[in-house]
C-alpha cells in the first residue's frame, strides 16, 4: 500500500509541473492538500513519509478521532484544513483542530468561529466558500453571475466587509467546488470565474486574497492552469475511499 500512496503522489507531482509549465507557473505556488476523508491514520503516516504536509478532513467527528492520534505518531504534524460544512453548533470545536478553514460559507459561522478562536487564544486562517455556478446543492456564498448582476455583487462585497472586522480570523481567499462533471469546459469557467472575483474583490476592497483553493483528483491540472494556490486531491493521493 505505500508503494501505491507514494507511487501516486510522484504522480501527483509529475502532473502539477506539467500543469505549471503550460500555465507559465512555479509549482512553489501551489500547495497539495490532501483530502484524507474516509481513510485510515496508517494511509495518513504514508502519505507524511511520501512529503505531504498538508491534510484536510470534511467532518468534525472523523477529525476529533484522527488530527489527536497522528499528532501522537509524528515529531511534526501536518497542517490541518477543514473543507466540509461545518454546523454553526460545532464551530466551538474548529479552532483548536484545524490551522485553516476553506469551508466559510456564512457571517454567521465566521462570527462563531472567530468567538471561539479569540476564546482560545488563537487566529484562524480562513477561506470563503463561494458558490460560483449557483447550484442549490453547494454551500457557500451566493456569487452566481456577479459580474452582472449587481445585488449579488453588494451582498458578497458587504459580507466580505463584515468578515474583515472579526478579530481573531484572518481571511486569507477564496475556495469553490466545479460542478461533479466530467466536461473542463464547464468547469474552467468556474475556476475563471474565481479568480476573476478575487481580483475584483482585492482591487475594491483594501484586502489581500493570496489563496485561491480550487481543483479536487479530477480536476486540479485545470485549476492550476486557472490560478489554484490550494488543491485538493483525495483520491489521486489515496485511492477510492473505503465507505
Ligand atoms: C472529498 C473532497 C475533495 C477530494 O475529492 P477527490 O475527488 O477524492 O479528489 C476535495 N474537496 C472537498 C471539499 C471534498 O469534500
Amino acid at each position: 500500500m505505500s508503494v501505491d500512496i507514494a507511487a501516486r503522489v510522484a504522480t501527483l507531482h509529475e502532473t502539477i509541473n506539467a500543469a505549471c509549465d503550460r500555465a507559465g507557473r512555479d509549482p512553489a505556488g501551489i500547495t497539495i492538500v490532501a483530502i484524507s476523508k474516509k481513510h485510515p491514520q496508517a494511509a495518513i503516516l504514508e502519505a507524511m513519509a511520501a512529503g505531504i504536509r498538508h491534510f484536510g478532513e470534511n467532518r468534525l467527528n472523523e477529525a476529533q478521532v484522527k488530527i489527536p492520534a497522528i499528532a501522537h505518531q509524528t515529531d511534526t504534524p501536518p497542517v490541518w484544513h477543514m473543507v466540509g460544512h461545518i454546523q454553526s453548533r460545532k464551530a466551538k470545536h474548529i479552532p483548536g483542530l484545524f490551522q485553516r478553514v476553506h469551508s466559510v460559507d456564512s457571517v454567521k459561522l465566521a462570527r462563531r468561529l472567530s468567538r471561539f478562536a479569540q476564546d482560545d487564544d488563537l487566529t484562524l486562517d480562513v477561506l470563503l466558500e463561494i458558490n460560483i455556478s449557483g447550484e442549490d446543492s453547494k454551500h457557500g456564498f451566493l456569487a452566481h453571475n456577479w459580474q452582472s448582476d449587481e445585488s449579488v455583487r453588494d451582498a458578497l462585497w458587504q459580507q466580505l466587509r463584515d468578515l474583515l472586522t472579526l478579530p481573531a480570523l484572518r481571511v486569507t481567499g477564496l475556495m469553490t467546488m466545479a460542478p461533479f462533471v466530467d466536461d473542463m469546459d464547464q468547469i474552467r469557467p468556474v475556476f475563471r470565474d474565481l479568480a476573476t472575483l478575487r481580483r475584483a474583490l482585492t482591487d475594491s476592497l483594501d484586502v489581500t486574497l493570496p489563496d485561491l483553493s480550487m481543483g479536487m483528483s479530477n480536476d486540479y491540472p485545470v485549476a492550476i492552469e486557472e490560478g489554484a494556490t490550494l488543491i485538493r486531491p483525495g483520491t489521486a493521493i489515496f485511492g477510492p475511499r473505503q465507505v
